[in-house]
């Protein structure tokens, strides 16, 4: 293949061997087209209009730094005040700031410009996440008419809740000049297509795809998955207990950045609710992991200190001198200790309110020994529900519906666990992460290419 791939994502992979899911994904069809990795790094600075040059990786990696201001009205405001809420159904949480847009489309015009001077004219772009949804548009406007794909890792907006941005219709507009945008799931096409059929500058052709102006645009699932066989040899692997002497006898695991999104609370109150109905003669342990994210955001304050509340009260009306009910860990944990904390799970708790895929999931089920597997409760708005749809499918909102989806797992015999488990990693396998980028890169190079005339 003749050109050079070029990835924009909002983070650069930093270090020498960066153990991000999309480096894992992506590293190596770049390495092997010649590629290039644009995105941030370091700390705020001064605006740069050139790249810096990062050595050290098999493939070029090139980095830009934001002031300090596109920080919090770029990346905190529109992208995680504005954008991630919709996103994620809580359009309550939307904060409209003028400055806040006017940074993001600054950003992203600045990052086109950046781009243009290194582009050749059959590289090949693939831009992640909703950190760079104008970035075609803006590369358009500079004449570029090279392929350029798109990858939306968290979830599609409803129509409806797109409604609540000042211009509702400047997000057709943003991807229309894509030439490929892949989505988690086959529900995110469906919502991504109803948003062009509710707008009359969007025309359907026969082969589903949408003609927007000059533009012709196609829109197709590639639900993400993990790198399976390198976790089932972390999982597999004999490694000492990471409780140490403190490991309890019966665990259901949750692992999550303590986002907003991941209807921790629920779980919790749910967990609750299952040690009133019983469950405590049980006396199992929920071992939640949280790590911290986005912490200068004030929904991410406020989510913290509930959550404290809750675990505070549920082990002040249960705990017992010898056992703990809650544990949780507002601490980020290596990948390998996690592959051995799902492996002696009995059961995982996914409770997702909204979620682009959710590779927890994934990596519990990937980690479980097929004779003797734990249990997966996932909630049926993460986009894994699409696929691991023997795993227990919970409503996240009804506290008595994953309570006794706790109670099940506890309780479940070992065939019907061993069957659950199996249909769920043939699923697992078929969404591994190298199938993900290939096929999305395949689709992408058989686009019609773009006719632009620059304005
Ligand atoms: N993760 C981790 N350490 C932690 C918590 C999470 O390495 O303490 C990893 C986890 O193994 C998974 C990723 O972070 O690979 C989270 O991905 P997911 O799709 O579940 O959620 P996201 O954070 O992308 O919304």
């Amino acid at each position: 293949m003749a050109g050079r791939l070029i990835v924009v994502s909002n983070r650069i992979p930093e270090g020498p061997n960066p153990a991000g899911g999309l480096v894992v994904a992506l590293k190596d069809a770049i390495t092997e087209k010649n590629g290039t990795w644009i995105g941030a790094y370091g700390e705020p600075g001064e605006a740069t209009d050139s790249f810096d040059e990062l050595e050290g990786t098999p493939y070029r990696r090139l980095a830009f730094r934001l002031t300090a201001e596109e920080h919090s009205n770029y990346y905190l405001g529109f992208a995680n005040s504005v954008l991630w809420p919709l996103c994620h159904r809580r359009v309550d949480l939307v904060e409209l700031q003028p400055e806040y847009e006017r940074d993001y489309l600054s950003v992203n015009r600045r990052l086109a410009a950046m781009i243009l001077r290194i582009l050749k004219p059959d590289d090949m772009l693939w831009i992640h996440d909703y950190h760079f949804l104008p970035l075609a548009q803006e590369l358009r406007r500079l004449g570029v008419s090279n392929r350029i794909g798109f990858f939306l890792h968290i979830p599609f907006p409803s129509h409806a809740d797109l409604s609540v941005l000042p211009q509702p219709e400047t997000f057709a507009g943003w991807l229309a000049d894509y030439n490929l945008v892949g989505l988690q799931t086959g529900a995110d096409v469906a919502r991504c297509l109803e948003m062009y059929r509710a707008d009359p500058r969007a025309e359907f052709l026969p082969d589903g795809s949408v003609k927007f102006g000059m533009n012709i645009l196609s829109v197709r699932s590639f639900p993400i998955g993990i790198d399976v066989d390198s976790f089932i040899e972390s999982a597999s692997r004999s490694a000492p207990s990471p409780f140490g002497r403190e490991e309890p006898a019966k665990y259901i695991i949750g692992v999550d950045r303590l986002d907003y999104s991941k209807g921790i609370p629920n779980r919790f109150r749910a967990f609750g609710r299952f040690l009133e109905n019983g469950g405590a003669e049980k006396r199992p342990c929920l071992v939640q992991i949280a790590p911290p994210t986005r912490e200068r955001v004030k929904a991410y304050q406020d989510i913290t200190r509930e959550l404290e509340e809750i675990a505070g009260s549920l082990n002040g009306q249960f705990a017992t001198l010898d056992w703990t009910p809650i544990r949780y860990i507002h601490r980020q944990i290596e990948r390998e200790q996690l592959a051995t904390l799902y492996r002696r799970a009995s059961a995982a708790l996914v409770t997702s309110l909204a979620d682009g895929m959710n590779l927890v999931a994934k990596e519990f089920v990937a980690a479980q020994d097929p004779e003797d597997p734990g249990v997966l409760i996932l909630s049926k708005f993460a986009g894994a529900a699409e696929q691991l749809t023997e795993a227990l499918l919970v409503n996240p909102y009804d506290t008595d519906d994953i309570a006794s989806a706790i109670d099940r797992a506890l309780e479940m015999p070992l065939d019907e666990r061993r069957r659950r488990h199996a249909f769920c990693m043939q699923a697992v396998r078929r969404t591994d992460v190298s199938l993900w980028s290939t096929q999305f890169l395949r689709v992408l190079e058989r686009c019609m290419p773009t006719l632009n005339l620059p304005s």
